[in-house]
């Protein structure tokens, strides 16, 4: 074991070998391993300083360990952490109606993953197409947009578009239809012809793992108009584009959309805890009876009071402004950089991609390498593109130290 360890009982070389002999190998991490995290800063084992610009994926938008969300977890981890939804907990009606108001809806299906959250959504949104729009039996169609990410489970990956997401798993799902994204009038042609059996279109309001991907102003607006046109449901994924990562609460906010049914998760817990929440009002909510959803930690009291602290965090530090005030003065000072190798700078708030132009055997994995080596940590999202997600409790001095990182590293190359 070394002895100059800052953080921890093992180091890097050893941590990474560990995994590597033990663990799965469905990831290709960056080969830096982290010991500990606060506000936008991470650390390794040695004692190395990184500014976080993954914010796993938008999932730590509060920063990390923020202290008000572990003192409440902490709190009541210590009287009540999970009851299961066969009995009533003191927590879950409180922290039910606190999520509802916060974000207009009349009422919430708590979940846990992002991917658990899109499918509560498909289950509800098919029985909705049944009992209330009429749909015959077992024809529902979901549309999806081309290059979506919504999750990994099955029936999430029968609707992508990636191969490296559902080749080989199959027989995959059907009932899911794709559609480009940002063409609003390919979902028209599409509902034209199709539209009394759809139940509903799922959209991400800014493709996030597809390279943070932004639609023109008023796409989100048409589509919606376009379902309530064809009595199909608006679904948001606001997993990686909501809690004000985009500079305003929600993605959907920008184009003044409320989605009929709104999926949350990510940030939802401050990356202390895997929440996801699905929200809509009673008339569809309620087409799943006692019985026919669940999940063991659904709702569980500890998840309600962590969530409630996550977004009071939201609120009271202003975070949506700050993403937006942010994420203009990045964006502009990023374009400022000239370099043949940085070819767009694309995003919206604190959710932002670069498109590295290989040169001389150099790509954007490389960029990347020499980011960390500079104390700044982010990821290729395909393989020229680096999305580029502080947490959105990132101060003005912090982010001019990141710009001056990051311009040091195009200086270099
Ligand atoms: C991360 C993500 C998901 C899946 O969430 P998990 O918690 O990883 O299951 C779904 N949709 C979007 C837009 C995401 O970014």
């Amino acid at each position: 074991m070394s002895n100059n360890l800052k953080y921890g009982t093992i180091g890097s070389p050893e941590a990474l070998e560990l995994a590597d002999k033990y663990g799965d190998h469905n990831y290709l991490p960056l080969p830096v391993v982290i010991a500990k995290g606060e506000g936008v800063f991470m650390w390794d084992p040695e004692g190395n300083r990184y500014y976080d610009f993954l914010s796993a994926h938008s999932t730590l938008n509060q920063g990390h360990c923020h202290p008000k969300i572990i003192k409440a977890l902490c709190d009541q981890a210590q009287i009540l952490t999970l009851t299961t939804r066969a009995v009533m907990d003191n927590k879950l009606g409180e922290y039910e109606k606190f999520i509802t108001e916060y974000f207009g809806y009349e009422m919430v299906m708590p979940m846990n993953s992002g991917a658990e959250g899109m499918e509560a959504a498909m289950k509800i949104v098919r029985k909705w197409a049944y009992n209330v729009k009429g749909v015959e039996d077992d024809k529902a169609i979901i549309i999806f947009t081309e290059n979506n990410f919504h999750g990994r489970s099955i029936a999430l990956v029968s609707g992508s578009s990636n191969p490296h997401y559902y080749k080989g798993y199959g027989p995959l799902l059907p009932g899911i239809a794709k559609v480009p994204f940002n063409d609003s009038n390919a979902l028209k042609d599409f509902l034209v012809e199709n539209g009394k059996n759809v139940a509903a279109f799922f959209v991400e309001p800014i493709q996030g793992e597809a390279g943070v991907f932004v639609p023109d102003d008023g796409y989100l607006k048409s589509c919606f108009d376009l379902c309530k046109e064809h009595n199909v449901l608006f679904v948001a994924d606001e997993i990686q584009s909501g809690l004000a990562r985009t500079g305003k609460l929600l993605g959907c906010d920008h184009d003044n959309v409320r989605p009929d049914v709104l999926v949350l998760g990510k940030s939802l817990s401050g990356g202390v805890l895997p929440v996801s929440a699905v929200l809509a009002d009673r008339e569809i909510i309620l087409q799943i009876e006692p019985g026919q959803h669940g999940s063991t930690f659904a709702g569980f009291p500890l998840a309600g009071v962590v969530v409630k602290a996550a977004l009071e965090v939201v609120r009271d530090e202003n975070l949506a402004e700050n993403a937006l005030e942010l994420g203009e003065y990045f964006r502009k000072e990023i374009r400022s950089i000239k370099h043949p190798m940085l070819t767009l700078v694309r995003g919206r708030g604190l959710l932002n991609a670069i498109v590295v132009k290989p040169k001389d055997g150099l790509e954007a994995w490389d960029v990347c390498l020499m980011l960390k080596d500079k104390g700044l940590i982010c990821k290729p999202t395909h393989r020229h593109t680096i999305r580029m997600a502080p947490p959105l409790i990132i101060t003005k001095e912090q982010m001019v130290e990141c710009v001056h990182i990051i311009k040091d590293v195009f200086n270099a190359l």
